[in-house]
C-alpha cells in the first residue's frame, strides 16, 4: 500500500512537470505585439504595458517607450534604450511602453554570410530564405562595414503623428563596427496591424549606439532565424 501510494505521488509529480514544460514552450514560440500600427502612425505614444509585464513575453524585439523616448532593442533578455542623445540605456521593470514586437529567441536556423551587401540587398537575400508566410525573429550578428540608425527625441501632448516625428529624427553612422541587427520579417497579410516586411533596430556590441536601421553595409555576419506562426496581439490602445 505505501509502495502504491509512493507511485501515485510519483506520477502526480511528472505531470505537473509536463504541464510547466508544455506552458513554456508555447510560450516560447509565440510572437506578442503590443499596440496596432496604427497607434503609433497617429500618436499613441502613451501605452500602459510595463517592461517587467513584456518580458514575460520575450527575450528579443523592438520596440518603443512612452513619449517615444528612443529606440528599444531588446536582445538576451536585455531591455535598452537607444536614446537621441545616442546613449544606450539599460530600461528598468517600471517603464512603460506603447508599442512593442517581441519573442523568446529560439534559432530554428543560423548560417554565416560574408558580403559587403547593403540593407535593401539583406532584405532580399533573407526574403529567399524565409517562408513568405511565416513570421521571423531576425538576429544579424557580427562586422559591419557601415551602420546609419536613427533615433527621435522624447515627445509631448499633444503627440504628433508619427511621420512629424520622424521629421526631426537623429542620424547616426558609424563606420566598421561590431554589433547585431534585431527585429522581424512580417508577412503581408498582416499589415493594418503592423509593418510587413523588415523592421531592425541595431545595438553596437560595446553599448555604445545604434537605433532604428536605416541601412547598413555588411561585412562578415551570423544570421539566426527564429519563425513562427503563433501570434498574441494585445491592442488595448486602438480605440
Ligand atoms: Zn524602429
Amino acid at each position: 500500500m505505501k509502495f502504491l501510494l509512493f507511485l501515485f505521488l510519483f506520477v502526480g509529480c511528472c505531470e505537473q512537470d509536463n504541464l510547466n514544460s508544455k506552458i513554456e514552450h508555447s510560450k516560447s514560440d509565440t510572437f506578442f505585439q503590443y499596440a496596432s500600427k496604427e497607434d503609433l502612425l497617429v500618436g499613441n505614444f502613451e501605452g500602459n504595458l510595463l517592461i517587467g509585464g513584456l518580458k514575460e513575453k520575450g527575450d528579443f524585439g523592438i520596440g518603443t517607450i512612452n513619449n517615444i523616448d528612443g529606440e528599444m532593442l531588446i536582445l538576451d533578455n536585455n531591455f535598452y534604450s537607444i536614446k537621441s542623445s545616442g546613449d544606450v540605456i539599460s530600461l528598468e521593470d517600471s517603464v512603460k511602453i506603447p508599442y512593442a514586437n517581441v519573442k523568446f529567441f529560439d534559432a530554428d536556423t543560423v548560417f554565416s554570410l560574408k558580403n559587403n551587401m547593403r540593407l535593401t540587398k539583406l532584405h532580399s537575400y533573407l526574403s529567399n530564405v524565409i517562408p513568405a508566410n511565416k513570421i521571423a525573429a531576425v538576429k544579424v550578428e557580427g562586422s559591419f562595414k557601415y551602420i546609419k540608425s536613427r533615433s527621435i527625441d522624447s515627445q509631448t501632448k499633444p503627440y504628433p503623428p508619427l511621420s512629424k516625428v520622424i521629421e526631426e529624427q537623429t542620424v547616426f553612422e558609424f563606420e566598421t563596427t561590431e554589433g547585431t541587427i534585431v527585429g522581424f520579417y512580417i508577412p503581408e497579410y498582416l499589415e493594418g496591424l503592423n509593418f510587413p516586411g523588415y523592421h531592425f533596430h541595431f545595438l553596437k556590441k560595446d553599448l555604445s549606439g545604434g537605433g532604428h536601421l536605416l541601412d547598413c553595409v555588411v561585412d562578415s555576419v551570423n544570421i539566426s532565424l527564429d519563425y513562427t506562426s503563433k501570434l498574441e496581439f494585445d491592442l488595448e490602445l486602438t480605440n
